[in-house]
């Protein structure tokens, strides 16, 4: 999905101006609009390249699991691949709807197993602001709750800022959703080491499927866009 070709938009004002725009494929503007009124358009184009170029965030989402490897399965039968994958997928159709999206990619679109080398190799081909790996828990305890985000357990120059990115996203998702937090944690998850040296990184445990409150909490649809909702205003305050 990121080859490094090129789109070419060509866009059209009133009158004989006629202005080519080029944009590697993967950042080209979701909300890219024509307008009819060349002033207005202009500034309109300065605007969203400003977005696209100087500000808006990249994220790289990984919906974990997929495939043959269900991940966690809940008592209720719910399985951790889909739960996640769905949550992945509404937090793209949220953004879609914003203004001036974020730059959101995920590392499976669909219920396809992809090795943990190749959703690192994705993020550490973009220059990307958080990679965040969304997974839910399992314990063999019915009674273990709550959410744990995790960091890379070795120190890089990202070090500090993921383990920051983390704690305000367990306290976001504590705050709004109620979920106990069991806090952030340091580990040497694939995942996590193979992104960081290059980029901030965390993996979140979304509450425990294996517990009946949460996941039958989160089985729910409306319950998951909640949960997309809040990981979206959390991408967008990230600084
Ligand atoms: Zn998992």
């Amino acid at each position: 999905m990121f080859n490094g070709n090129w789109h070419q938009i060509i866009w059209k004002m009133e009158g004989p101006m006629l202005i080519t725009l080029k944009f590697r494929k993967g950042v080209m503007p979701k909300n890219f609009r024509f307008r009819l009124f060349p002033i207005l358009s202009f500034a309109i184009l300065l605007f969203e390249c400003h977005t696209i170029f100087g500000q808006q965030k990249v994220v790289v989402l990984d919906p974990g699991h997929g495939g043959k490897d269900s991940g966690a399965i809940g008592l209720n039968g719910i399985q951790e691949k889909d739960v996640v994958m769905r949550i992945a997928n509404a937090i793209l159709t949220l953004n879609d709807e914003l203004d001036i999206p974020l730059d959101i990619y995920l590392t499976r679109y669909s219920d396809t197993l992809i090795s943990l080398s190749d959703r690192t190799k994705l993020a550490k081909s973009l220059n990307v602001d958080l990679f965040v790996s969304l997974h839910c828990n399992h314990s063999d305890n019915s009674n273990s709750r709550g959410i744990e985000v995790f960091v890379a357990d070795m120190k890089s120059k990202y070090s500090f800022n993921s383990t920051w990115l983390a704690f305000q996203l367990q306290v976001a998702i504590n705050e709004k959703l109620g979920f106990e937090s069991r806090g952030v944690k340091f580990a040497n998850f694939q995942v996590l080491r193979e992104t960081v040296d290059y980029l901030p990184s965390v993996l979140l445990e979304l509450g425990f499927l294996s517990n009946e409150d949460e996941g039958g909490y989160i089985k729910r649809k409306e319950n998951q866009k909640k949960i997309s909702i809040l990981i979206l205003d959390y991408l967008k305050s990230i600084k």
